[in-house]
C-alpha cells in the first residue's frame, strides 16, 4: 500500500532532514512515528502527501509514485490522502458539517461545488463521519464554539469523509492536555480501525504511541532507527531514538517499556493497556 524507498530531503539551506528512509506499510496498519523534535517526522509526512519536494528516493502510494507527480496529478492524489494537523485547520466561523464537507471537495465537481453545494450523497458521508467521532449533535454548531478536543475530532471526521487510502496525522494531540490527548487518539485509532485505513501518526509521546498504535517507527536524525512492535521499545532502543547524543549508561538488563510507561501513566484506561 505504501512503499517509501531511500527517501532523502535536503532543504535549500543545507539541512538534511531525511537521510535515507525506507519503510513499507499495509492497508489498515496504525503506525506511530516517534522521535525527538527535529528528527524529520513532519518532513516525512509532507513527502507522503507531496507537499515536500524530495532530493532523492520514492514514495509509492497504492501503486502511484507521489514523488514523480505533476502538481495537477498531486491535486487528484491528495483527494485520497487525509491529513490531520496539530492546529485542526478548521474554518472557525463555519458550521461543523460544512467543515466536514470540505473533505468532499475533491469529489464534488460541477457548478454546485463553486457555490459550496454538496448533494445528499456527500452529505450522508459527512454525517456518517461525524457520527463515527460521536459529534453528530454538533453538526450545526459553529466550529469556533467547540473545545480543542472536539475540534480535533471534527478534523478526524473531515479526513475520514475523504474516504482516504491513507490518513496522516502530524502531532494531532500536541495542543491538548493529557486526558483529551488520550480521548482523541483513542477516537482516531478506533475510527481508523473501523474503516480499515492505513494511518501514520507523528507523535513525540512514546507512551501514547505505544498505547494506540500497532507498530512503531522510531526516527532519529533523518534515519529509521527502530521499526517494530510497541513491546520492542526497550530502554536501549529508546536511547537510540531519543538520547542518541547523550552518553547513555549501558543497560545490563533492558527494561521492558510496558512497565516503564505504566509507571508514568498510572491512570491509563484498561482498553488502552489491553491494546499493548
Ligand atoms: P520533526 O517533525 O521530527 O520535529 P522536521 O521534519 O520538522 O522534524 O524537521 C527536520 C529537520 O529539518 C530539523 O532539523 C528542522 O530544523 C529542519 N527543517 C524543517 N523544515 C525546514 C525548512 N523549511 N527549511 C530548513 N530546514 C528545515
Amino acid at each position: 500500500m505504501l512503499e517509501i524507498t531511500d527517501l532523502q530531503v535536503v532543504y535549500p539551506n543545507g539541512n538534511e532532514a531525511l537521510k535515507s528512509i525506507t519503510v513499507s506499510a499495509k492497508r489498515g496498519e496504525i503506525i506511530g512515528i516517534i522521535g525527538r523534535s527535529g528528527a524529520g517526522k513532519s518532513t516525512l509526512l509532507r513527502c507522503i502527501n507531496g507537499l515536500q519536494e524530495v532530493t532523492n528516493g520514492t514514495v509509492i502510494l497504492d501503486g502511484e509514485n507521489i514523488t514523480a507527480m505533476s502538481s495537477s496529478q498531486l491535486q487528484l492524489a491528495r483527494r485520497h490522502i487525509g491529513f490531520i494537523w496539530q492546529e485542526y485547520n478548521l474554518v472557525e466561523r463555519l458550521p461543523v458539517i460544512t467543515n466536514v464537507l470540505t473533505g468532499r471537495l475533491g469529489y464534488n465537481s460541477g457548478i454546485g461545488s463553486f457555490f459550496g453545494y454538496f448533494d445528499s450523497h456527500h452529505r450522508a458521508i459527512a454525517l456518517d463521519s461525524l457520527e463515527r467521532v460521536n459529534l453528530l449533535h454538533r453538526a450545526n454548531f459553529r466550529a469556533d464554539r467547540l473545545s480543542g478536543g472536539e475540534k480535533q475530532r471534527v478534523s478526524i471526521a473531515r479526513a475520514i469523509a475523504q474516504e482516504p487510502k491513507i490518513l496522516l496525522a502530524d502531532e494531532p494531540v500536541a495542543s491538548l492536555d493529557p486526558e483529551l490527548s488520550m480521548q482523541v487518539l483513542s477516537d482516531l485509532a478506533r475510527v481508523a480501525r473501523e474503516v480499515g485505513v492505513l494511518t501514520l501518526i507523528n507523535i513525540h509521546q512514546v507512551e501514547l504511541a505505544s498505547a494506540f498504535c500497532d507498530r512503531i517507527v522510531g526516527v532519529a536524525q533523518g534515519v529509521v532507527v527502530y521499526d517494530g512492535l510497541p513491546e520492542g521499545l526497550t530502554e536501549p532502543i529508546l536511547d537510540r531514538i531519543y538520547r542518541f547524543d547523550k552518553n547513555a549508561l549501558p543497560h545490563a538488563e533492558p527494561a521492558p517499556l510496558k512497565e516503564s510507561w505504566q509507571r508514568e501513566l498510572p491512570n491509563l484506561p484498561n482498553e488502552a493497556v489491553a491494546g499493548v
